[in-house]
């Protein structure tokens, strides 16, 4: 059976970088792999909308959220986490690890960040080292605005790290004009590739707190992979297949152009939030992102929905975490995922809740997605 993959991470590989992970292996410490990885710097700047340096690393997302903690803080600093979901709750995780003391602006999941609440909390505290925050929360299918957060931020001391894991390349991102300090990705949203590789940069304001920092860190201390970065090489043996398949990637989204896969992505998660309306479904969050929609559904069915889904029609799509396991379902538009595959989606999706006793007339999905593409 074939498999529509219409999770938000990871992602179908489409198979011009598939064929590049499938490359044979050669050694890192060579002219061939520098040209590759100084390639892969250009474009990576432009992906990040930066002129500072994007370093590669060879972990999951949460390896660079790590990173942007044990390298920016020490031990009994204090900083502010903005979270609206499961992503943003991980930063205030990993950085009580550290012995971080956490301040929240936090607000109820399916929200979005109040940007005067980051404000105000900055003011009580005018000791805090930085703010951790997300761009697109892929457990709740919300977008902050980081423009405005970037803008009250960089008013003040403290520097603002933003996880980009799931938004970046999917939806509008401009790390310097909206002066943004650290930015963390990963490889399996937005750049289509394998789960493996994750991406951070930071700029001069970011950098200062790396000098002061004193977590011990061996792997993950930035300092190594700056140092490297200069001669074209990583610090550690790096994932070469997926080294190869990123200059590809990061070639792709540059073919494109950034700004049409913006519109693209924006245009299909209008589709899908139509559909779901259609389906009777009602949105979950307060500004939904354009990666991934997620909609609430009855809990008896939530789990059923997501696994009859993938068992009887090969459509994977995702649940809900946490508390909201069985109470929500996301569907995801980013990465290579087209027209066809929000049409075929939701038809079995709709075909599934008919099976499981929703009280939905046959059709209705399918017509609200034709309805917002014939309209463009
Ligand atoms: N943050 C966000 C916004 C994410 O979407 C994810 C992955 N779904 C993570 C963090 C964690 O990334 P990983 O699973 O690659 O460690």
């Amino acid at each position: 059976m074939k498999r529509y993959l219409l999770t938000p991470g990871p992602v179908t590989i489409p198979p011009e970088i598939a064929l590049k992970e499938a490359l044979p292996i050669f050694h890192h410490r060579t002219d061939e792999f520098a040209m590759i990885y100084k390639n892969i710097a250009k474009g990576l700047k432009y992906v990040f909308q930066t002129e500072n340096e994007v370093y590669v690393l060879a972990a999951s997302g949460t390896g660079a959220m790590e990173m942007a903690v044990a390298n920016l803080l020490s031990m009994g600093d204090k900083i502010i986490v903005a979270s609206c979901g499961n992503f943003g709750d991980r930063w205030a995780e990993i950085a009580r690890g550290y012995g971080i003391e956490v301040i929240s602006a936090s607000v109820r999941w399916g929200k979005t960040i109040k940007p005067a609440e980051v404000e105000r909390a900055l003011k009580e505290n005018p000791d805090v080292k930085a703010v951790y925050t997300t761009f697109t929360e892929t457990s709740t299918g919300v977008a902050n605005d980081i423009k405005a957060i970037g803008g009250i931020v960089s008013k003040t001391n403290a520097v603002l790290v933003v996880d980009a894991i799931s938004g970046l390349v999917g939806q509008e991102f401009r790390t310097d004009e909206w002066k943004v300090d650290a930015v963390i990705s990963a490889s399996q949203k937005g750049f289509m590739l394998a789960p493996g590789l994750a991406f951070i940069t930071l700029n001069g304001k970011a950098w200062e707190l790396v000098d002061a920092s004193k977590i011990p860190k061996f792997y993950f201390d930035i300092k190594k992979y700056k140092k490297f970065y200069a001669a074209g090489e990583t610090p550690f043996t790096p994932p070469l297949t997926l080294i190869t398949a990123l200059q590809e990637s990061v070639r792709l989204i540059e073919e494109r152009g950034l700004k049409n896969i913006w519109n693209d992505c924006k245009l299909l998660a209008k589709a899908t939030r139509a559909a779901m309306k259609a389906l009777g479904l009602e949105l979950f969050s307060e500004v939904p992102c354009e990666i991934v929609t997620s909609a609430s559904v009855p809990v008896d069915i939530g789990v059923k929905i997501v696994k009859t889904l993938r068992e009887k029609y090969g459509v994977s799509i995702a649940g809900g975490q946490g508390d909201l396991k069985g109470r929500i379902i996301r569907f995801a538009h980013l990465g290579c995922i087209g027209k066809a595959d929000l049409l075929a989606g939701f038809t079995c999706l709709e075909m599934v809740l008919i099976e499981l006793g929703v009280k939905i007339k046959k059709g209705k999905a399918a017509a609200a997605v034709e309805e917002i593409l014939l309209r463009t």
